[in-house]
């Protein structure tokens, strides 16, 4: 998702918290520094001067000062991390995000300025395949788009039409319900699968059969224009250009996404 590039930085705001891996740390406390470089489109303010088009920095700054102060990590990378799904979540406009927290008097017995962490962070914007063809297949499909909404790491986008479709592959079995969401995920892709595969076996998916009947099945599609194949994940989906079930309700949400290998858009590929 290549959006604009404009940064609001918010550097070295000073907080006195106690994550540490020491004990001593966690009960004395020290000096921590905060930067923020706030990925947003910050055009639409610039032009009207409003700020409710932009992220307002005092509230970010409070934020992360309540942050700092209100948890006990061991870990800065723990600390960065979790800081980083905070921003997500209180500005909707936050695009990415990188976050540097330093400890300018970690205690080490050395003279160093500050050690630190960096980590950056930003939504992916990917499209999920959902299927079902046992049991209460609606109800599958719709817990699926549930827990998904619900996941902080997660925010549908676009959720297309279920379509009925017959059955694909081999084996003799009950019609299928089809359909695709667009969602922004802060998951690499194979948390993103393994995020998935976790809803389908909460829905008690069993696998016994390949391409055999199931309560629920999601599948990626895309993730940004990202091309892999590794043991456990092929993205694009190997078999989505070749599939009906799949082209129709995504061209729905995405007729005019382009095919990352096949350099096609979605509705021309039906
Ligand atoms: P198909 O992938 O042809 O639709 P399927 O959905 O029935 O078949 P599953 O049994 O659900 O296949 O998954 C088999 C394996 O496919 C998973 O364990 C997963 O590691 C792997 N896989 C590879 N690429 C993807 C992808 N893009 N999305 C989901 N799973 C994938
Ligand atoms: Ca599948
Ligand atoms: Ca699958």
């Amino acid at each position: 998702m290549k959006k604009t590039m404009d940064k609001i930085v918010i550097e070295n705001l000073e907080v006195f918290a106690n994550h540490g891996v020491l004990e001593e740390e966690n009960v004395l406390g020290q000096k921590f520094l905060v930067s923020a470089e706030l990925e947003v489109s910050t055009r639409k303010a610039g032009i009207s001067d409003a700020l409710m088009l932009s992220v307002d920095y005092t509230k970010v700054c409070k934020i992360i000062s309540s942050f700092m102060c209100e948890h006990t990590f061991h870990l800065l990378e723990a600390v960065a991390e979790n800081l980083a799904l905070v921003l997500f979540a209180n500005f909707e406009a936050l695009n990415g995000v990188k976050i540097t927290i330093k400890k300018p008097w970690a205690p080490i017995r050395m003279h160093v300025d500050y050690v630190g962490v960096t980590i950056e962070r930003r939504w992916h914007r990917a499209y999920v395949a959902i299927g079902s063809n046992m049991g209460d297949k609606l109800k599958y499909l719709e817990d699926a788009v549930k827990a998904v909404k619900e996941d902080v790491s997660c925010r549908i986008i676009k959720i297309s039409d279920i379509i009925l479709t017959e059955p694909y592959g081999p084996v003799e079995q009950d019609d299928f319900m089809n359909g695709c969401i667009m969602l922004d995920t802060l998951y690499t892709p194979s948390e993103l699968l393994r995020f998935l595969q976790k809803l389908e076996n909460d829905a008690n998916r069993v696998r016994d059969v390949h391409w055999g009947p199931r309560t629920l099945d999601l599948d990626i599609l895309l993730y940004d224009d990202l091309v892999i194949s590794d043991d456990e994940l092929i993205i694009p989906h190997p078999e989505m250009h070749k599939r009906a079930f799949v082209l129709e309700p995504l061209k729905q949400i995405a007729p005019n996404v382009v095919h990352p290998l096949l350099h096609q858009r979605i509705r021309d590929m039906i």
